[in-house]
């Protein structure tokens, strides 16, 4: 594959955990990778750049809210310009504001429809057109176990993730015969950030779970994403994949 058959690959939520691990997965194949990230700190970010450039990838990073449609708007803009194409999408960025129901703020709720849903209509939407004059492309979703079997705490999240599902079966029907794949994965509980900052009796309750008996980690998640948009997985489309240990089946 020459340089200018090189896949293009945009990752959400690319500076660590589940992102980074895709963009690792993905440097394999000496794709062009470019990794979307929120935090003005870009430590995260510069530090996955500095493991892609050891693997011989010439990456980018930029800093935007992906729940922003007017900041996705222009910067997939820009890309498609530059790069000529996106090959492929992962809507990968997601954060959480947990509170119990009751509890829980119109901030809180806001806030996670805003960037672990409305993020994904917004990146989608911002190369479908493209994807779909090229009549081909791939779009993985990351939604969450959650959104199919709800959590306690996490309506605003668990709402989110299961809209995530709705959106790729939706949108994986109207593209399809554009040649775009469409699928979600599922994660289960994964070591990252997002994990680490739970309370133990949180982490061995969702353990107690498990049958694998551990939590999953970023690069087993990654693989099935990677999956997902080789050719190996030519035949799928609106699918959801769960990455989980068997927590759901
Ligand atoms: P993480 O380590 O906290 O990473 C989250 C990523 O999202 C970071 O790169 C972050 O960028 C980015 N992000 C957050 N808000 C953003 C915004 N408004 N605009 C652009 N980027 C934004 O989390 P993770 O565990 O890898 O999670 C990745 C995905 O997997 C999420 O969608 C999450 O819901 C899902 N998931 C995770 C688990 C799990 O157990 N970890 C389970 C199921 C599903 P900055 O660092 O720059 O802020």
């Amino acid at each position: 594959m020459n340089d200018k058959d090189s896949r293009v690959v945009v990752i959400t939520g690319g500076s660590k955990g589940i992102g980074r691990a895709v963009a690792l997965a993905f440097a394999r194949e000496k794709a062009k990778i470019i990794i979307l990230h929120y935090d003005p700190d870009e430590k995260a970010s510069q530090e996955t750049l500095k493991l892609l450039a050891e693997r011989g990838i010439e990456a980018e990073s930029h800093k935007i809210d992906v729940s922003r449609k007017e900041q996705v708007d222009s910067l997939f803009s820009e890309l498609i310009d530059r790069h000529g194409r996106v090959d492929v999408l992962v809507n990968n960025a997601g954060i959480t504001r947990d509170a119990f129901f009751m509890r829980m703020t119109e901030e809180q709720w806001d806030t996670v429809l805003q960037v672990n849903l409305k993020s994904v209509f917004n990146c989608t939407q911002a190369v479908i057109r493209s994807m779909m004059k090229n009549r081909q492309g791939h779009i993985v979703n990351v939604s969450s176990v959650v959104g199919q079997i709800g959590n306690i705490g996490q309506a605003n999240y668990a709402a989110s993730k299961a809209g995530v599902m709705g959106l790729t079966k939706s949108v994986a029907r109207e593209v399809a015969s554009r040649g775009i794949h469409v699928n979600a994965v599922a994660p289960g509980f994964i070591e990252t950030d997002m994990t680490a900052v739970l309370p133990e009796k949180v982490k061995e309750g969702f353990l107690a779970q498990i049958p694998f008996g551990r939590m999953g980690t970023a690069e087993e998640v990654a693989e099935v994403v990677y999956w997902l948009c080789s050719d190996g997985a030519s035949y799928l489309t609106g699918q959801v994949i769960h990455v989980n240990g068997g927590m759901f089946m």
